[in-house]
């Protein structure tokens, strides 16, 4: 079995994918864009993370894309790629599990003040602050989907009030006017970018904090920025950005109301997502239903 490996790995990063699918699918041979080409008639699925523009072009027997990142939004950006081709998003208990575990640190740390606490030490002030109970501090998780239903999961067992949002045309200015935190897990969409601007700092109660951990396209930053100088919005957690790595000079990296992460609410993990993309890629070679496709039209 031939399939296409494609993507920009940091160092080290595609051995071990390389390595987690000799695991998972043995009997799979992992090509290079270049290698693919020279039996462009024999590749029968491609896996890719961020591939190289043009490269799943000139594949006639292709039967699935299989992405190795839940979001997709760069993909679908992507004119050269094929139409008429499956494209299944990673969907992996792993990777939920992780954002969980981001999203109710975020979640704890904005309720207790603890990144207030911080702030105080470097400034050497011992300064309890008052405390609320996790009952009086509603949750609101924007996306309801792998992402955002575990994360609602996990934070409501710790006793918080948590709403959700999806794409059922609930209204979302009520949901904000009572929320104390919210989370972002929606998918960059051209419906969801931009999404958190002014207008929704705004119908945010006073104070709130706001929680991206989806992607930095869906934050207006002069917008954070301003909401954060008036007090209207309390504190950001930030783990995506416009530009990544966050460029040095960016206000986002010493605003005493921002505590960013460099994209790490969730990463991948090679050993549990390849057994995920070599179940999908065995479904597509026998002609079984796929897992996880991406509705293009919708945009995730
Ligand atoms: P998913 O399963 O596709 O869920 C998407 C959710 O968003 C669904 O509930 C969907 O509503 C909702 N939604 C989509 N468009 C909407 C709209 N216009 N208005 C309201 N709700 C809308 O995606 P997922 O696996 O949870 O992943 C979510 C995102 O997390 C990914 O796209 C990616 O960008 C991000 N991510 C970040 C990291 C990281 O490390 N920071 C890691 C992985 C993923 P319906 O339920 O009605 O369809």
């Amino acid at each position: 079995m031939k399939l296409l490996l494609s993507g920009s790995f940091d160092p080290g990063e595609e051995a071990e994918w390389r390595a987690a699918f000799a695991a998972a699918l043995p009997e799979a041979e992992l090509l290079s864009p270049a290698e693919a080409r020279a039996c462009a008639n024999e590749v029968q699925a491609a896996i890719v993370a961020n591939p190289a523009p043009g490269s799943l072009q000139g594949l006639p027997r292709l039967k699935l894309i299989q992405s190795l990142w839940a979001g997709v939004d760069r993909l679908l950006a992507d004119p050269t790629l094929p139409a008429e081709v499956p494209l299944a998003r990673m969907v992996d208990p792993a990777m939920n599990a992780a954002m969980a575990e981001t999203a109710l640190w975020a979640v704890l740390a904005l309720h207790r003040g603890f990144f207030t606490y911080a702030r105080q030490q470097q400034a050497g002030l011992w300064q309890p602050l008052p405390q609320r109970r996790a009952d009086e501090v509603p949750v609101l998780v924007l996306g309801q989907g792998q992402m955002g239903r575990t994360a609602a999961a996990r934070i409501a067992q710790q006793g918080y009030p948590v709403a959700g949002w999806r794409r059922d045309g609930s209204a979302l200015a009520p949901l904000l006017a009572r929320a104390q935190i919210i989370i972002n897990l929606l998918p960059l969409t051209a419906d969801t970018r931009g999404l958190l601007n002014a207008g929704f700092f705004a119908a945010l109660p006073r104070g709130a904090g706001v929680v991206n951990l989806a992607r930095g396209a869906h934050v207006v930053d002069e917008e954070l920025l301003a909401a954060l100088a008036s007090g209207q919005v309390g504190h950001a957690v930030l783990d995506v950005f416009h530009t990544e790595p966050l460029p040095a000079p960016h206000p986002y990296w010493q605003h005493p109301q921002v505590t960013l992460l460099p994209h790490a609410a969730a990463a991948t993990d090679p050993r549990s997502a390849a057994q995920v993309a070599a179940a999908n890629v065995r479904a597509a070679l026998a002609g079984q239903p796929l897992a996880n496709l991406v509705e293009r039209k919708r945009g995730y």
